[in-house]
């Protein structure tokens, strides 16, 4: 970067919108409707919805991560911040105990602003959400509080992708750079594998058109790390369950052919997978590298391919 990186939430934090925003969200926790499940169940009076959460926030664990995409972890890592619970609850989950066995801690949205500058102090190059959908109130009134006491790196919002576009337009000028997963094109897949969630296709779809209106194609900087832009990130699954091809296909024909794709190649038939046959084994060289051909064909031309390399 030429000049200092400026993450647009610090106007909205000077304006005082970025607060008004995490309010307004806020206030959507009386009839819960944060993410596409729709509960409606009053969070603020303690109950819980279908994800597992009430108002109060529940966080993990929070730490470098190297994990992540090259552009992104650099060489002091993603500063990742992982929430407890989720609204989508895939029966393959790598991070269930997390997700679904409510593995965490209560945390102010003080304590969860202390850790992104924690984040910050530690050299990170970004606050990495994972799972934030529904949690997005208070990560908005952290990111005011943590940006009144000096962050300045880029929110990246790592989300399964199912989420409602009405959400997102208030996160506009807020998150930098969006990283959803596709994990289906077929519903009644998204249905079987993730607690009957069987709109994730069209959803996520439409919110994908969000956030690419929002943040554009993802370019590194000069100095080889992500500011700003949108990561597709697309798990290939034994037995083409994921609709790997069809989804390929819609971003081809949807977003711009240097769309970043990361097409993942790590699936594990983990936490209750093994009670499917047709996803209780890893995927073979096979299954992967002909959707590599597939992207490739379309003209894809942004992809993070991994494993087996052609
Ligand atoms: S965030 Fe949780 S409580 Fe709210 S609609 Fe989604 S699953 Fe239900």
């Amino acid at each position: 970067m030429s000049a200092p990186f400026e993450p647009p939430y610090l106007a909205l934090h000077k304006s005082g919108e970025l607060k008004k925003r995490g309010q307004s969200l806020w206030s959507k926790m009386e009839r819960c409707r944060l993410c596409p499940r729709e509960c409606e169940v009053n969070k603020l009076e303690g109950e819980r919805g279908f994800c597992g959460a009430n108002a109060q926030l529940e966080i993990s664990s929070f730490h470098p991560h190297f994990g992540e995409e090259p552009s992104l972890v650099g060489e002091k890592g993603s500063g990742t911040i992982f929430m407890t619970h989720c609204g989508l609850r895939c029966v393959f989950c790598c991070n269930w105990e997390i997700s679904q066995g409510g593995e965490g801690h209560v945390r102010s949205v003080s304590e969860c602003a202390g850790m992104m500058l924690r984040l910050q102090a530690m050299g990170c190059h970004n606050i990495n959400v994972v799972t934030p959908t529904h949690y997005s109130p208070h990560l908005v009134l952290a990111l005011d509080h943590a940006a009144s006491r000096g962050l300045r790196l880029p929110l990246v919002y790592n989300t399964c992708g199912w989420e409602r576009v009405d959400i997102l337009q208030q996160l506009d000028g807020i998150v930098d750079i969006y990283m959803p997963d596709i994990k289906y094109a077929d519903s009644a897949m998204a249905a079987k594998y993730s607690s009957g969630a069987d709109t994730y296709p069209q959803v996520t779809r439409q919110a994908i058109l969000e956030m690419h209106r929002q943040v554009g194609v993802a370019k590194p900087a000069q100095d080889g790390l992500l500011y700003r832009g949108l990561i597709i990130r697309h798990l290939v699954m034994p037995n083409r369950v994921a609709g790997t091809k069809e989804v390929l296909d819609w971003i081809a024909g949807h977003l711009p052919k240097d769309t970043y794709i990361n097409l993942m190649s790590q699936y594990m038939p983990l936490y209750k997978a093994r009670e499917y046959p047709e996803i209780a084994r890893r995927i073979t060289r096979h299954e992967y590298m002909e959707t590599v051909e597939h992207a490739k064909a379309r003209g894809l031309t942004n992809l993070d391919i991994q494993g087996w390399s052609s």
